[in-house]
């Protein structure tokens, strides 16, 4: 997620707060000190309301990542890889680097999370009713409790990408045996359930109750968004897995000397050829990569007097892959790094090139063909 800092570590997992965050904490602090607390314990002092509104606020997103640091523990003991946790608007979130390998180990990862939640509401709810002679914290503990059993519960509805849609998905996984039919159930209930949040809330907003009715709006649409990603993710790595880059590599990238000017390049070879990117090399030395992009960004007045050398990526700085790279590590590689094609390398001789584009038609084909 864009827009993050990191403020710590947990087993080595970085744990970030998006900017999106901070809004979220000063609305539900606000929310306890001007609603809840008054409404519930009328005799504090206002500085009270806002001291207790804000600690509370920010152990309630302590056990949002108490939660997620639940998934990840057991992630980490799967050897799944955890690439961050990140806390933002709609709560928090484990960046899993992959897919569990089998179904027990997606069920295990997924249930986790609420059994951490639950656990949290009973210490709360016990919490509180030790301490009921101090109302500040006995108020905030009891809320707690509450707080983390309705987390509980709600991630364990049955809709991917929530935690019961985890489960419902490992559970599909178990007894159809079929990982891309068991996402596809689990999504379809996320989709429903995410539609519900939206019928609710449009339900709410009419009647009277327009920001709770807003918010589970704003929920369900998240929930739609985020099932129908994950989805598209799985449905590209099932159909990428096994695929190699020497499968998908084209050799169509030409071979430019170092000296040619850019409006000589592109009037030959780019509106001549048809190419799109060029090896830069002399006397069978590569020594860079350039593309349309890189082009593109010489300004045109300048075509005359530049040369591809002047431009082009130099060798040590293209990142490169090997001819046995998986095609979907290439994707996420491309993701990653932001860029659309990554040379085919093999004891530092140049293979081929593969680009994002003949990844995607790869992808689009297959679907077509439903293979
Ligand atoms: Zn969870």
């Amino acid at each position: 997620m864009d827009g993050s800092l990191t403020f710590g570590r947990i087993f080595g997992i970085p744990l970030k707060l998006h900017i999106s965050w901070f809004l979220i904490l000063l609305l539900i602090s606000g929310s306890l000190a001007m609603a809840y607390f008054p409404d519930q314990f009328p005799e504090w002092s206002p500085m009270s309301y806002w001291i207790v509104g804000l600690v509370t606020a920010i152990l309630f997103f302590g056990s949002v990542l108490i939660h997620e640091l639940g998934h990840s523990i057991i992630a980490l003991r799967d050897g799944v890889p955890v690439q961050s946790i990140t806390l933002f608007i709609f709560g928090g979130v484990a960046q899993i680097g992959r897919e569990p390998d089998t179904a027990e180990s997606e069920f295990r990862i997924a249930i986790a999370g609420p059994i951490t939640s639950l656990a949290l509401a009973a210490i709360f709810l016990i919490f509180g009713r030790v301490l009921g002679t101090i109302p500040e914290v006995s108020g905030s503990a009891l809320y707690l409790g509450q707080i983390n059993l309705i987390l509980a519960v709600f991630n364990m509805l049955p809709g991917f990408p929530l935690d019961g849609g985890r489960v419902l998905r490992a559970i599909l996984w178990k007894f159809g045996g079929n990982f891309r039919k068991a996402t596809h159930w689990a999504t379809s209930t996320g989709q429903a359930v995410a539609f519900l949040f939206i019928g609710l809330g449009v339900w709410l907003m009419f009647s009277g109750n327009f920001i709770n009715g807003l918010w589970f709006a704003f929920i369900g649409w998240f929930l739609s968004n985020a099932a129908q990603h994950s989805y598209r993710q799985v449905l590209m790595r099932d159909m990428l897995a096994g695929v190699t880059a020497r499968q998908l590599m084209v050799q169509q990238c030409q071979v430019v000397s170092p000296k040619i000017r850019l409006d000589e390049l592109v009037d030959r070879h780019v509106l001549g050829d048809g190419q799109r990117c060029f090896f830069v090399a002399e006397n069978e030395h590569m020594q860079g990569l350039l593309t349309l992009s890189k082009i593109k960004s010489v300004d045109r007045d300048n075509w005359r007097s530049v040369t591809t050398e002047e431009v082009m990526v130099p060798l040590d700085e293209v990142l490169s892959i090997s001819p046995d790279e998986d095609a979907w590590n290439l994707l996420r590689l491309m993701d990653e790094n932001d860029i659309n094609q990554v040379p085919v390398m093999e004891n530092d001789q140049l293979m081929g090139i593969i680009t994002r584009d003949r990844l995607l038609h790869y992808i689009r084909t297959r679907s077509e063909l439903g293979y």
